[in-house]
């Protein structure tokens, strides 16, 4: 096989779709330092994490063991209506450049919520309905995470109940109704339905809503509702685990035509993607099989890694969750309104931060407009409209096979496309029009961000 010309398009077939998820954790050398109690700062157990989350989810969240986990077959079949994703070679983009490098990218647009979301979202959702819950809550900022757990809940006939932050409800409706078309209740937050919501409404009446504060009311909801849970869409280690189907299929497409990358490249919000697209590429740069160099991308106006600072933190802006020891700008940094509503987290999953603090990964800011100027010159001539946040990798990518261009070499560059942007023109007219701006927070914001993580 190795011979051959290499397509365009290199799909697993059905049987190849993986049968297990694969636990990084497993194969560190240095774990990432355990989840912390709120209140007691000890570390935290099943029996704590047990009334926020799904009990089959906390196994995965603590255990740093067990390298592989069996794909239940509910889940690996709802994957196969949308996976094995194809990892494209970017041919007509290496032309365009005049690259010497071989560039491929994995293609995780492919379904109806536009994103990788849906991998994590399934098997959530499959965990909660095993269990005998009735329902999940959850937030939505940009609205891809909200979209991707209801067409999940849908499936497996879970009522599923979104707080989408009031400024993302009324600019994005579309949005919205795609939620309420896969039968999830959508509310705006703040809201009247929740504690913390009418606080909220009664201390700033027109204000339009925050993450953080959509999260507090998704989280006091599950835990006033019999039967309900919460669930996150990003920065959790079992939420890296489902999406290491990023990675697996990757390596095995790449294996299969004898290829070997060189650079990795993805965009990091909450690190979920870029985690489970290095998983199995970490593993043996790890046990010092191979090396690859990794590079995580954020954009300048939320720089967890590159400016934040490695200690424990809240996970939400609520104060609720468990403690995490992460690349943080602390919970209650507000990064500008930029139009890369998936990479606008202040903190970084924990097995992320781990391998950026040891040294195994680098990570790269980039500037909006170029992010934007990056995904339409890949969009007209791969044919793929980006998302903004898939875009930061685009961006690097294009960084990286330019710079191949000067020294000859002719590496392979592998970066995830995360998903397409058809709800962000909103942002792509702004860019059109010249009126979108950069922005990088002063030292002083960063400061302000980092003065009051937790003292532990
Ligand atoms: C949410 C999102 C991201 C960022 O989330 P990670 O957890 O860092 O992967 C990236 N791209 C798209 C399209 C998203 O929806």
């Amino acid at each position: 096989m190795s011979n051959e010309k290499i397509p365009y398009k290199i799909y697993l077939s059905e049987s190849e779709l993986p049968k297990q998820w694969y636990n990084l954790r497993a194969d560190m050398v240095n774990k990432p330092a355990p989840l912390l109690n709120p209140e007691t700062l000890k570390p935290i157990t099943k029996e704590e994490l047990s009334g926020v989350f799904c009990d089959a989810l906390i196994d995965q969240e603590l255990d740093e063991n067990t390298a592989y986990f069996d794909i239940p077959t509910p889940i690996r079949d709802f994957y196969k209506m949308f996976r094995p994703a194809p990892l494209i070679r970017a041919y007509c983009l290496e032309e365009k450049l005049g690259t010497p490098a071989k560039i491929y990218y994995k293609f995780e647009g492919n379904n109806t919520s536009g994103s990788h979301k849906l991998n994590s979202a399934i098997a959530q959702a499959y965990y909660a309905k095993e269990q005998g819950l009735k329902g999940v809550t959850t937030e939505t900022g940009a609205g891809q995470w909200g979209t991707a757990l209801s067409m999940a809940s849908a499936y497996f006939g879970l009522d599923c109940k979104v707080y989408m932050v009031k400024v993302s409800y009324e600019q994005k409706p579309f949005r919205r109704e795609v939620m309420r078309t896969y039968g999830a209740t959508v509310t705006p937050s703040p809201s009247m339905e929740t504690e913390v919501g009418r606080k909220i409404l009664e201390k700033f009446p027109g204000t339009t809503g925050s993450l953080g504060c959509a999260i507090s009311e998704a989280v006091e909801k599950a835990s006033k509702t019999e039967g309900y849970r919460y669930v996150l869409g990003s920065v959790l280690n079992q939420v890296v685990l489902h999406q290491t189907v990023i990675g697996l299929e990757t390596k095995a497409a790449l294996d299969k035509y004898n290829e070997k990358a060189d650079i990795i490249i993805g965009c990091a919000g909450g690190g979920s993607n870029l985690g489970g697209l290095i998983a199995p590429f970490m593993r043996e740069k790890i046990k010092g099989e191979r090396d690859y160099r990794i590079i995580a991308v954020e954009p300048e106006s939320c720089p967890s890694f590159t400016r934040g600072k490695y200690a424990y933190d809240y996970c939400d802006t609520g104060m609720i969750c468990p403690l995490a020891k992460m690349y943080t700008l602390g919970s209650g940094f507000i990064p500008a309104a930029t139009h890369s509503g998936g990479l606008r987290y202040h903190g970084m999953n924990p097995i992320l931060s781990q391998l950026y603090d040891d040294g195994l990964m680098e990570a790269v800011t980039v500037k909006q407009t170029e992010v934007f100027a990056a995904a339409e010159e890949f969009a007209r001539v791969e044919g793929i409209l980006p998302a903004p946040e898939s875009s930061h990798a685009i961006k690097v990518a294009i960084d990286e096979a330019l710079k191949c261009k000067e020294t000859g070499e002719a590496k392979t560059i592998v970066f995830g496309l995360t998903g397409t942007g058809y709800f962000d023109m909103v942002a792509y007219e702004k860019f059109h029009d010249g009126k979108m701006t950069n922005y990088a927070p002063t030292d002083e914001e960063i400061e302000k961000g980092l003065a009051n993580l937790p003292k532990v």
